[in-house]
Formats: structure tokens, C-alpha cells, sequence
């Protein structure tokens, strides 16, 4: 299998960008495929919710400047079969940083070369920005999964996050496509999360994936305990809904 690389991304925080990365790549590892995330935010919030410090060294920080390699970086670092690169110290000064450095754009392309066929999957958890990390995430990645949040203001932001992604797929990265948005936190009992759930099915049609992600507590908790939450509560049915994400993912 060609190893695939999906960016994780939308300029909005809090739309569960994170949760999927974590979680979707926990059950694509969970179904066998050799697998990794690489934690592309400050914010490290994939890195400690996979029970990994913070502090992680050498990290993908070290990665971007050329002190250490990839290899280096994921040494050591692998969670239920689920290989991680970690944000590590430093992270939060990249985007000031990167743009000093020469093609800074394709620095983590290029370090990844070294092992992405290594992978089937890549997972790249994007900041809640369009900076130089995150245009780093998307030139080195094949595809972009757009997490939304299921609320009101859904919509906004949408078409420039999709005007952006059309610029660097123009500029930058001409096999950059979209893989899908996937509604997230949805809460299926209330008029507005159904209402809501059609207009963007209406207003992009066939950009959004079947499976919707529900607003469900053992997501939400899973963080706490540094797992994943098909390991926390496999049951649960936010756990179901990212295995069925995995399997919509796959087949296409
Ligand atoms: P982002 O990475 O886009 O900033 P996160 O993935 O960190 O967003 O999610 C924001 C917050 O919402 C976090 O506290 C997370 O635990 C919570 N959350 C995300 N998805 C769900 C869900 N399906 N059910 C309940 N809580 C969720
Ligand atoms: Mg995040």
C-alpha cells in the first residue's frame, strides 16, 4: 500500500482537529495499517493526549530547524502500535522562525521523505492557524480532512479555509486535495444540530463524509487518561463513530 498523508486542518480552534487526528489514527493502527501522527501544534495537545510529555525531545521543533531527524524524533515514542512524532519545546516559536530558513515551506516534506513509506497512514495534527506550520502540514501532505464543528457559525471561515487550500495546491502542492470535512460534536437530539448538519451538507455537496462524529463525554475525557478513546471506552459511541471514519476513509 502507498503510504498516504492526511493533514488534519481548519484555521478555527476548538473544531475537534485533534480529537480526529488522535483518534482516527488510533483505529487505523487499531485495523493493522503501520501508522503515524505527527503533533504540528504548539499546543501539543495530541502529544500529552497520548500520554506522551510535553517536553518530548527531540521533537518535531528539532526536526524543523535540522537538529535532529525524523528518525530521531519518533524514537521511542509509540503508543498501542500508533507511532508518534511529538510537538516537543520550541514548537511555539516555529512560525516566527521558519519563514528565516530558506524553502522553509517544504521542511517537513522533506524530512518526512526519510520515512514516510515506512506508513501506511500519516496523521499531521494542524494548529488553529494559517501560518508557516501549517503551510508546512499542508505541502507535505496528499490530503486535508476539514474537522467542523456542528453550531451555528459553521459555515464561517469554510470558504477561505477552501480558497487557502486551492492557493496552495496551486502554489505549492499540486496533489494537495480534499479529502472531506467531517462534521464533529454533533448532537443529533437538538433542532439545530440537524439543521445544521443539512446546510453543509447542502452548501458542499459530496465534500462531506457520511460518518459524523456525535458530541460524546469518553471523547471528551479520553485526553485525561492520555488514551485514545477506542482504548478508553471502546464501546462509547464516539469510539464506534471514529472506527467508522477509518472504514469510510479506507474505501475510498
Ligand atoms: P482543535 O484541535 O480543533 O482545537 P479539539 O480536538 O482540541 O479541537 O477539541 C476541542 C475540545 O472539544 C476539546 O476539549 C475536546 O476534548 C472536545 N471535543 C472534541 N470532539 C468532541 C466530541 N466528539 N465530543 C465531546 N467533546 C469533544
Ligand atoms: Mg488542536
Amino acid at each position: 500500500m502507498m503510504s498516504r498523508v492526511y493533514a488534519i486542518a481548519n484555521q478555527k480552534g476548538g473544531v475537534g482537529k485533534t480529537t480526529t487526528a488522535v483518534n482516527l489514527a488510533a483505529c487505523v493502527a487499531e485495523a493493522g495499517y503501520s501508522t503515524l501522527l505527527v503533533d504540528v501544534d504548539p499546543q501539543a495537545n495530541a502529544t500529552v493526549g497520548l500520554g506522551l510529555p510535553r517536553s518530548a525531545s527531540p521533537g518535531l521543533y528539532d526536526v524543523l530547524i535540522g537538529q535532529a531527524s525524523a528518525e530521531e524524533a519518533l524514537a521511542g515514542s509509540c503508543v498501542r502500535g500508533l507511532s508518534v512524532l511529538p510537538a516537543g519545546e520550541g514548537l511555539a516559536g516555529a512560525d516566527v522562525e521558519l519563514p528565516h530558513l530558506g524553502s522553509f515551506e517544504r521542511r517537513l516534506r522533506e524530512e518526512l521523505s526519510a520515512i514516510r513509506e515506512r506508513f501506511d497512514y500519516v496523521l499531521l495534527d494542524c494548529p488553529p492557524s494559517l501560518g508557516p506550520l501549517a503551510v508546512n502540514a499542508l505541502v507535505a501532505a496528499d490530503r486535508v480532512i476539514v474537522p467542523v464543528q456542528t453550531e451555528y457559525f459553521a459555515l464561517e471561515g469554510l470558504a477561505g479555509l477552501l480558497e487557502t487550500l486551492a492557493l496552495v495546491q496551486r502554489e505549492l502542492n499540486p496533489r494537495l486535495t480534499v479529502a472531506g470535512m467531517l462534521l464533529t460534536m454533533q448532537d443529533s437530539r437538538t433542532r439545530l444540530g440537524r439543521d445544521v448538519e443539512r446546510e453543509i451538507r447542502e452548501h458542499f455537496p459530496d465534500l462531506v463524509f457520511d460518518t459524523v462524529i456525535p458530541r460524546n463525554v469518553r471523547v471528551g475525557e479520553a485526553p485525561s487518561y492520555g488514551l485514545p478513546v477506542i482504548h478508553h471506552d471502546p464501546h462509547s459511541a464516539g469510539a464506534e463513530a471514529y472506527f467508522e471514519l477509518a472504514k469510510e476513509l479506507a474505501g475510498r
